[in-house]
């Protein structure tokens, strides 16, 4: 069967047009008009006929396509119940895909993907944090996750030490995964265009580089990011001054200065 690229923009609005839709802001729904960008999403996350993927937004199917036409069997979740009508006839005879109509994060996922999975998604912007913590959530199977994100959002999951972005985001995917963004996409490739540049970050999940109680690691990175601008000596203060002073991390850093090694050798001290 033949199919129209969806993200052609020409074929996208047609498609806007014969389901009266428009898209909703509340859902973040900006849809993708570039079938060049599918095409590299699809490359970036080398997504072959044994592939399991979880896509997250399905909308009216443009990425699903590129995903779908690779040979992976896909799992979309899309919250509009207005898009399963749009989906049955945009991918149909498309087989080894299944939607799942929902809130993603309200889901099950590790019973939704209970084997080893590839996320690719064009994350709507109103909840992209939440549901990248959630993706990287030790429970779950995801191999790599293939994300298009405002790029501030890019930045900040990327960010390394000692920079002013640096934060509790950082050390949150970081800790999972090995982060990069692979490459920025325009405004114009969006219907409608959203008003910032977005772009594609890549994380290959492994596991985390050192031994530590997870929970209380993440409460340490995240108490001391709160209040960022002070020393650690202060902002960790309620743990125990005595035990930061003679944890061999330097009590006059700030969260910003540390490293993830630092933040696991204050995690151990202060347990
Ligand atoms: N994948 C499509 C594309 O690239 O054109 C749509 C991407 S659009 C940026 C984000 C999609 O996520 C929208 O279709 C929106 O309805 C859906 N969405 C928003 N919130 C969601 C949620 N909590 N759970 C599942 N899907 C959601």
């Amino acid at each position: 069967m033949l199919h129209p690229i969806i993200a052609d923009p020409s074929v996208t609005k047609h498609i806007l047009r014969r389901f009266k839709l428009r898209a909703v802001k509340n859902f973040g729904q900006n849809f993708l008009i570039d079938p060049q960008i599918v095409r590299k999403i699809v490359d970036t996350a080398e997504i072959s006929p044994e592939d399991d993927v979880l896509e997250i937004g399905a909308g009216i199917g443009s990425l699903t396509q590129g995903l779908l036409e690779a040979g992976a069997r896909v799992t979309a979740v899309e919250i509009d119940k207005k898009l399963p009508a749009v989906l049955k006839e945009t991918l149909a005879g498309y087989e080894n895909f299944r939607l799942i109509v929902g809130d993603v994060l309200q889901l099950n996922l590790s019973e939704l993907m209970p084997r080893p999975f590839k996320v690719v998604a064009n994350l709507p912007y109103y909840i992209t944090t939440q549901i990248l913590l959630e993706l990287l959530n030790r429970e779950l199977q995801a191999t790599k996750i293939v994300t298009m994100v405002q790029r501030e959002v890019a930045e900040r999951m990327t960010a390394v030490p000692n920079s002013k972005i640096y934060g509790a985001l950082s050390v949150a995917v970081q800790f999972r995964a090995d982060a990069r963004k692979i490459f920025d996409v325009p405004p114009e490739s969006f219907l409608p265009p959203p008003e910032v540049t977005s772009s594609v970050v890549v994380c290959d999940v492994q596991k985390p580089p050192f031994t530590v109680d997870e929970d209380f690691y993440f409460k340490i990175v995240r108490t001391a990011f709160v209040q960022r601008r002070k020393t650690i000596l202060n902002s960790l203060a309620s743990f125990g001054r005595e035990k930061i002073l003679t944890s061999g991390v330097n009590p006059s850093l700030r969260a910003e200065n540390l490293s993830l090694a630092d933040f696991a050798q204050l995690a151990n001290v202060l347990k």
